[in-house]
């Protein structure tokens, strides 16, 4: 039920090249219903923490090499990628990946290779009903859309999945103020209309922390800092370093 831990990683350690430690013994938590931001700067790790999640290490680079992954209180620190998400969990990846040569129709039908045609007919109009710009724009091609459209086709793509854990990789990158705001807000409706669990990673800390619920602190591949989204946001360090002076 809602409060209880779907997502929690208990001192991971991923190595790189077998010599570049990336995380360090990094312990997170995401309970079910809240949205959790994991901040940090350039090259603390966030992204390296989304694939271990998502099961894209082992790769040619990197590894986990310790530590605990376990979602819906099964352990899945070995499970492949592709049974993570006929479990549950959806990656929407940084840049957007969409398909530039497929239309915004085909993108979402892509995006729901693990069910069934008559499940995925169903799930294609929540989508559309929930980001009405896409069901405009289906016959449209992907490589053409602004990238504020490419952004919500990624997120409608990741959902086809139906996932209870959605996880963004850094939704904002790229957009324009008044974009990143309407990405975020879909993502937060996303949240309290359908009980959709987040875990966004994000360079833009304010924008972030307006919306979750929770947030942890990266630096150097381990949790530095974390609390309630509203203490972090008044946090005198969280102010200084991640979210300017402004
Ligand atoms: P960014 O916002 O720049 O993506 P990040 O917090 O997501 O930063 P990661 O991308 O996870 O950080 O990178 C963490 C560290 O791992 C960095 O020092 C990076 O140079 C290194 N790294 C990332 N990918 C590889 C790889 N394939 N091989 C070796 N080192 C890597």
């Amino acid at each position: 039920g809602p409060g209880a831990a779907l997502l929690s990683l208990n001192n991971v350690e991923v190595i790189y090249d077998d010599v570049i430690l990336v995380l360090r013994g990094l312990s997170l938590t995401v309970a079910e219903g809240q949205i959790v931001a994991l901040l940090g700067s350039n090259g603390a790790g966030k992204s390296t923490t989304l694939k271990a999640v998502s099961g894209l290490l082992p790769s040619e680079h990197g590894e986990v090499t310790d530590g605990t992954i376990s979602f819906r209180g099964e352990d899945i620190t070995r499970v492949d990628a592709a049974q993570r998400v006929t479990r549950g969990m959806s990656l929407c990846m940084e840049g957007r990946h969409v398909f530039e040569h497929l239309s915004v129709a085909e993108n979402l039908v892509a995006g729901a290779y693990t069910r069934s045609g008559k499940e995925s007919a169903e799930d294609l109009d929540k989508v559309y009903e929930f980001f009405p710009k896409l069901a405009d724009m289906r016959a449209r091609i992907a490589g053409y859309l602004s990238g504020g459209e490419q952004q919500m086709l990624a997120i409608g793509r990741a959902l086809m999945a139906r996932p209870t854990l959605l996880m963004l990789d850094e939704p904002s990158l790229g957009l324009a103020p008044l974009l990143v705001q309407e990405i975020f807000g879909y993502i937060k409706r996303l949240n309290t209309e359908t009980g959709l669990t987040v875990l966004v990673i994000e360079q833009n800390a304010r924008r972030a922390l307006e919306v979750a619920d929770h947030g942890y602190i990266m630096e150097q591949g381990r949790i530095v800092l974390e609390g309630p989204a509203a203490e972090l946001r008044e946090n005198p360090d969280v102010k200084e370093f991640y979210l300017g002076l402004g």
